[in-house]
């Protein structure tokens, strides 16, 4: 299935949540959230009709599928490799798509956005372990160090987000050197590292019909 590229603020307001797809938007007053938190299209304002059942599965499962940017492809591996690991399959969905590089840059703060993060990977502005890695679904490990790589150390983008994060909360699960624009991972995110309004379990019972 073909990635989305149309007006990302529509996917909050079909989701009726924030799901912070923007950067710095997301947290102004310019947030459509803010002022037209209803579903976007002709008609949108009517429709009001309580989800349960197979639509809250599925709009639980669209939900992070979205915030982490993910085809529907991908998200479906996602939860195929989950169903078969140890553990329990919810966590370790979440934990796949925690530790997808192009997430892992945007908690390190080199991002403003989920969004943004992928295209900074992709065009090869970021190093694991001293080696460019420009695939956004790579998956780190504990101990792998995440670097900008040299030449793109002053690139406003890069530069502008992490002023921004040096306001947020470092994740239990990183160490952040902001100075070096560089990070480690220093263990596996747990369930409750993952700070995000998602129920996995509902996106398992989804798969598992
Ligand atoms: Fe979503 Fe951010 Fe757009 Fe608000 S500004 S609707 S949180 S993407």
């Amino acid at each position: 299935m073909a990635r989305y590229t149309g007006a990302v603020c529509r996917l909050c307001r079909r989701e009726g949540m924030k799901l912070f797809l923007k950067g710095a938007k997301c947290f102004s007053d310019k947030c459509p959230i803010e002022n037209r938190n209803f579903a976007p299209g002709q008609h949108g304002k009517d429709r009001k009709a309580k989800i349960v059942g197979y639509g809250l599965q599925l709009r639980e499962k669209q939900k992070a599928k979205r915030i982490y940017f993910t085809n529907e492809g991908q998200f479906r591996n996602y939860y195929e490799k989950a169903a078969r690991a140890k553990g329990v399959t919810g966590e370790v969905l979440l934990q796949q798509l925690e530790r997808r590089l192009d997430n892992v840059v945007y908690r390190l703060g080199f991002a403003a956005s989920r969004r943004q993060s992928r295209q900074v990977v992709r065009h090869g502005h970021i190093q694991v372990n001293g080696r460019k890695v420009d695939i956004p679904s790579y998956q780190v490990k504990a101990g792998d160090e995440i670097a900008v790589r040299e030449p793109s150390r002053k690139l406003p983008g890069i530069l502008a987000a992490v002023e921004y994060s040096s306001h947020q909360p470092t994740p239990n699960w990183l160490e952040i050197d902001r100075e070096n624009l560089k990070g480690r991972v220093t263990a596996i995110p747990k369930r409750e590292d993952v700070n995000l309004p998602v129920n996995e379990q509902l996106i398992v019972e989804l798969y598992s019909k």
